[in-house]
């Protein structure tokens, strides 16, 4: 093993500070295995490293590298529940899964605590994550989420007004915000790094460069590679927002967004203190929303700029500039280093879609944007079932997941009809 070159990975401030980490081989030639898994992320990695902590002999083949896709890029924003409101999860399924499900989404945020202690994982963790209100409407709707969290859930969070929240982000954009003191942020890179380490330490095997182009189903079902093919009892599929043509059930449910991430220069740690003093997340809740933080060296990681083209947004650190600004007025003149993106995999109704095809090939998908502490809990979810205890899955796969309209062809362009909508909507009211 050779020490990572850190340019394999899309370039961006987690690239450039990521810790030290070993190259795996490609994969050549067959092999066999208890689980193989497809996807070296977060998803994938946790699956394997359950199953391997269990004694299971596991494969996990990924086409670029440990981290390459949105577990090593995203905002870092580790948040308890889905990418949907659980009321919608309530009205999908009943109130009495959806609690289920809740308290399991608690679960996941706590794996990652947990994990970054058990494997020593350097991942700059912080503690706290506050959703923002730009206008009374969010007020509104955030003071209901609180009501449904406390009466339906039993989860409390703290309502923040204005005052409040000045105390710790002196913004002139928000009246208002929703604190969660479990939730927090790290650097994903080096956490996605620091798991993949793990799940080798536990016996896992892991191929890089090895691009799956091929799952044969069938009693023992086999992910094929252009120089290597991996058979197994079971497959998990992880691939995200990037994979298609391996499982079309699959790719139809759901549709991969570009997101954005950018890392101001450095900014002193007195002027970084002051822009969030108690050093918490910070997602507004705006359809097209802007999502920041302060980086262990004092920089703020600023995301947004969902694009639902599949073209990349003209002028991108322009624009990003105008939208830090907003937030920031005191950081204009400040100019972002790196700006990056990332896919995320939204489902049509933006539920976690996870489960099972056939007997033997797991999968989990539809992240939708909120996948940080998510992915570690479906990783578990789907280990738990393989090793024969489904209750978990199929509680998710309860979740009803209909294909986007008008198929591949068809779905990005509606799919940006509509998001012009919610778009004029955050603007207007
Ligand atoms: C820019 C951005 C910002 C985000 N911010 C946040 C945030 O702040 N908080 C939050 O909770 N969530 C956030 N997310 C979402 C979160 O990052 C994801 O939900 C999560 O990382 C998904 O993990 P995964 O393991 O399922 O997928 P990925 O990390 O995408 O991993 C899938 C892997 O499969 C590999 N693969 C694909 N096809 C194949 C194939 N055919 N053969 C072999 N390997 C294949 C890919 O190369 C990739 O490495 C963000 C996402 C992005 C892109």
């Amino acid at each position: 093993m050779s020490v990572r070159n850190p340019s394999a990975h899309v370039d961006s401030w987690y690239s450039r500070t990521a810790a030290p980490a070993p190259e795996h081989p490609r994969l050549q030639g067959r092999e066999t295995a208890d689980v193989v898994v497809l996807g070296a992320g977060l998803t994938g990695l946790s699956a394997a490293l359950e199953l391997a902590q269990a004694g299971l002999k596991v494969i996990v083949l990924e086409a670029r590298r440990v981290g390459w896709g949105a577990s090593g890029r995203n905002g870092g924003q580790v948040i308890f529940g889905y990418g949907c409101d659980q009321s919608k999860i309530a009205a999908l399924v009943g109130i009495e899964d959806s609690r289920r499900l809740f308290d399991w989404s608690l679960e996941g945020v706590r794996l990652v605590r947990e994990r970054i202690a058990a494997h020593g994982i350097d991942a700059h963790w912080r503690d706290g994550h506050a959703h923002a209100a730009i206008k009374p409407r969010h007020i509104d709707e955030l003071r209901a989420w609180q009501r449904d969290l406390a009466e339906n859930y039993g989860y409390d969070v703290a309502w923040w007004d204005r005052e409040r929240l000045q105390a710790e982000l002196p913004s002139p954009r928000y009246i208002g915000a929703l604190y969660d003191p479990q939730s927090g942020h790290l650097h994903p890179l080096n956490y996605t790094l620091g798991l993949a380490r793990a799940a080798v330490a536990a016996g896992v095997r892991i191929f890089e460069n090895t691009e799956v182009t091929r799952l044969d189903r069938g009693a023992k079902p086999m992910l094929r590679c252009a120089q290597g093919e991996v058979q197994a009892d079971f497959v998990v599929l992880a691939g995200n927002a990037l994979v298609h043509g391996i499982a079309p059930e699959l790719d139809s449910r759901i549709m991969p967004v570009g997101t954005y991430v950018g890392a101001t220069e450095p900014l002193g740690e007195t002027r970084a203190r002051d822009l969030i003093r108690n050093g918490m997340a910070v997602a507004d809740i705006n359809w097209a929303l802007d999502y920041f933080r302060l980086s262990a060296d004092h920089r703020l990681l600023f995301g947004g700029r969902a694009s639902y083209s599949t073209l990349p947004p003209p002028d991108l650190p322009g624009t990003m500039t105008r939208r830090m600004t907003r937030v920031f007025p005191q950081l204009r003149g400040v100019k972002f280093e790196d700006v990056w993106g990332g896919y995320v995999d939204i489902s049509l109704n933006r539920a976690p879609h996870w489960g099972r095809l056939g007997d033997n090939v797991y999968f989990a998908q539809g992240f939708s944007g909120h996948g940080v502490a998510a992915t570690g809990l479906a990783g578990r979810v789907i280990a738990e079932a393989i090793r024969g205890q489904a209750g978990r899955l199929d509680a998710y796969a309860k979740i009803p997941h209909r294909p986007f309209p008008g198929g591949r062809a068809l779905r990005t362009p509606l799919l940006v009809a509509a998001m012009a909508w919610f778009k004029l909507r955050d603007a207007l009211w």
